[in-house]
């Protein structure tokens, strides 16, 4: 754990992998700079995308380099980075002056590559070390929990322990997505809700791990997944329920959901005459 992490190695590349990702947020968490972190992380992932040709891409990165100036740069901003006067100064009047439709990605990010590197630049990976080692001691004694389904109960619960370096959290779901099921009604007669209930699970725990199987065995301390045995101390069930009808995934294929959600919609879409049974859920159907 951590065995990579050298003196020398770039925040970059700490950024680039999932565990050493993980332990700077929880290094950030420590010094009360979570802002900075959730910056260079997001910074990092658009900045490959500079040179896209692809306009549909390009206008995602234009709302999204907008995001990350409204929420991390500008006055009063939600998570106002902890930057030099002059920095941000610079950063505003760049933004004011030279951000309009027409001003190529590649001018927008330069503006934000500035914060970007001094932000960088404060962190120093040696400072991180002495943090690794400690988390390695307490990970060593933590908690074990094993939390079984993803749903509304086990994704809480996680998030919750998640944040405790006492807790060492596995989320086990065989579905890669958490899928919010009051709306999946909704989503039989608005296909373009789809993607804002069905949410990747992949990246919903900091120091935890999510793991995509069908658990098939219990026992007193451990569980089978994947056709590996995981141990823990604490065991949370949050397997839900399950109905005849589709209205909770049966398969775990994404792709497979979207396509039944696709599949009722067409049928609605024919209907001549719909019968709704209950003013309670089938309501929202009926109104969306
Ligand atoms: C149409 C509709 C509308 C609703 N509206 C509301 C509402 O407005 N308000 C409200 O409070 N409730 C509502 N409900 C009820 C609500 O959706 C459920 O109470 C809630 O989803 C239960 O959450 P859960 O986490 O317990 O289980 P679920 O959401 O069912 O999640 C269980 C998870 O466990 C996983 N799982 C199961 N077995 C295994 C296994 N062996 N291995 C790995 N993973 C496994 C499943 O893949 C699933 O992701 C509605 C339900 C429906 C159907």
């Amino acid at each position: 754990m951590f065995a990579n992490l050298k003196d020398d190695t770039s925040i970059e590349e700490i950024l680039k992998n999932h565990d050493l990702k993980s332990l700077l947020y929880q290094f950030s968490v420590k010094q009360l700079a979570e802002e900075n972190i959730i910056f260079l992380d997001e910074y990092h992932q658009i900045k490959n995308f500079i040179e896209t040709k692809d306009e549909d891409l390009q206008n995602d990165l234009r709302i999204k380099l907008n995001g990350l100036f409204s929420n991390f740069i500008e006055d009063s901003s939600q998570y106002a980075l902890n930057i030099p006067d002059a920095t941000k100064t610079d950063a505003l009047k760049r933004w004011k002056e030279q951000t309009t439709k027409e001003t190529p990605l590649s001018a927008i990010f330069s503006i934000l590559d500035e914060t970007y590197k001094h932000v960088r630049d404060l962190l120093k990976t040696s400072s991180i070390l002495p943090f690794a080692q400690e988390l390695k001691q307490a990970t060593k004694n933590a908690i074990k929990v094993v939390i079984i389904g993803a749903g509304f109960c086990g994704t809480l619960v996680a998030r919750l322990l998640d944040k405790y370096k006492a807790f060492q959290v596995v989320l086990i779901d065989r579905k890669p997505v958490f899928e919010s099921t009051p709306y999946s009604i909704m989503a039989m007669v608005d296909p373009d809700l789809q993607e804002k209930i069905l949410l990747p699970l992949d990246n919903l725990l900091k120091n935890g791990v999510f793991i995509q199987g069908h658990v098939t065995k219990l026992r007193s301390n451990s569980v089978d997944v994947n056709g590996t045995n995981i141990p823990f101390d604490y065991l949370v069930l949050g397997m839900g329920s399950s109905y005849k009808s589709g209205i909770k995934a049966q398969n775990w294929s994404v792709n497979y959901r979207k396509k039944n959600y696709l599949e009722s919609f067409e049928k609605i879409k024919e209907a001549k005459k719909i019968l709704i049974v209950g003013g309670g859920t089938g309501m929202s159907m009926f109104t969306t």
